[in-house]
Formats: C-alpha cells, sequence, structure tokens
C-alpha cells in the first residue's frame, strides 16, 4: 500500500550466483512474476528484474540481476558484480556438488564487492525431499561459519521465495538508512 508514501525513494542492486539449473532463473521469476519454467532453456536473456517493495512508508526497488547462463563457462563477469549491495548464493539441495561449489562462489563474491554485501545462502528445491543430498543442518553450519542468512526455498511451489529475497533487501535498507 502506498498511499502515504513519504516519497523517498531506494534502488537496490542484488545479484543471484550459483552453480547451473540450481534454480536461479526461476527463483526470479517466481517472485518477480509468480511463474515457474520447467524449461531451463526458455529463461535464457533476461538481465534484471525490478521488484518495489515498501520498507517504513519508503519504496525500495530491487534490481535484481539473473545470469544469462554464462556461470557455466565459469564466466560471470565483474560488469554483472558491479554496485551489488546484495547477493543470493544458490545451491540444489537434491545435488551435493552444487553445495560444495559455494565455497568458489563467495570467493568470486568478495573478489568483486566488499564485504558488506548482504548475503543469503539458498538451498534451492526443498521440495525434492526424498532425493534430498545435502542435509538443513549442513546448509545452516555454512551458513553460520561464513556470516549468511539462511534459507531452504522452492520455486517450483513457492517455499520462503519471497523470503529469501526480502529479508535481504531489508537488511540492505538497514544498512542504510
Ligand atoms: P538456473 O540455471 O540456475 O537459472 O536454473 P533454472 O531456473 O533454469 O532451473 C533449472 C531446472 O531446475 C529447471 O528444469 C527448473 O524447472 C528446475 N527447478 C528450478 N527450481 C526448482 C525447484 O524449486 N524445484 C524443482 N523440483 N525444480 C526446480
Ligand atoms: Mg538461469
Amino acid at each position: 500500500d502506498d498511499d502515504d508514501s513519504t516519497g523517498e525513494e531506494y534502488l537496490f542492486k542484488v545479484v543471484i550466483i550459483g552453480d547451473s539449473a540450481v534454480g536461479k532463473s526461476n527463483l526470479l521469476s517466481r517472485y518477480a512474476r509468480n511463474e515457474f519454467n520447467p524449461n531451463s532453456k526458455a529463461t535464457i536473456g533476461v538481465e534484471f528484474q525490478t521488484q518495489s517493495l515498501y520498507i517504513d512508508r519508503k519504496e525500495v526497488k530491487a534490481q535484481i540481476w539473473d545470469t544469462a547462463g554464462q556461470e557455466r563457462f565459469r564466466a560471470v563477469t565483474s560488469a554483472y558484480y558491479r554496485g551489488a549491495v546484495g547477493a543470493l548464493l544458490v545451491y540444489d539441495i537434491s545435488r551435493r556438488t552444487t553445495f560444495e561449489s559455494i565455497g568458489r562462489w563467495l570467493d568470486e563474491l568478495n573478489t568483486h564487492c566488499d564485504t558488506t554485501v548482504s548475503r543469503m545462502l539458498v538451498g534451492n528445491k526443498c521440495d525434492l525431499e526424498n532425493i534430498r543430498d545435502v542435509s538443513v543442518e549442513e546448509g545452516k553450519s555454512l551458513a553460520e561459519s561464513e556470516g549468511l542468512f539462511f534459507m531452504e526455498t522452492s520455486a517450483l511451489d513457492s517455499t520462503n521465495v519471497k523470503d529469501a529475497f526480502e529479508v535481504v533487501i531489508k537488511e540492505i535498507y538497514k544498512n542504510v538508512s
């Protein structure tokens, strides 16, 4: 509800990183458009989506960046990270290798951005409980040791998707306001 907005406005850049096929594009399309796409190829080409929310009656616009699949070639460029104040580091709870890659993604994030970036570790595809390969405890424990927020999400059934983005956005707001 923006009827009593103060007119003040914020714009925050948030990046989504993680291995190929962990569900980055679908987390963004679920959050920004409430859409899920079972065919991963169809999401290529989108650069970013802007999503507005109100915090303390101020309009906060999150410009959320998605890779165009270049993570497959380990070629996410510095332009992608430039100016980012928030990051979602995503793995797939049904594929351990994607969890083991998080350290490398953290290193890359730290190389390109300063450490004040608000960071959320996201274990996506929590609907795939029957083929889980990374426990909730392992996710929590990595997040604690690296100083990250942590949530398990499902872009398929919407579990925690809104919260994962908005916890990061609210933390960024808290740091600048
Ligand atoms: P990206 O390469 O990280 O952007 O991953 P995509 O968003 O393209 O998703 C890769 C594949 O995983 C696609 O087939 C999606 O439909 C599927 N996927 C994404 N999120 C979920 C989820 O939460 N649950 C399940 N079961 N599948 C998902
Ligand atoms: Mg993608």
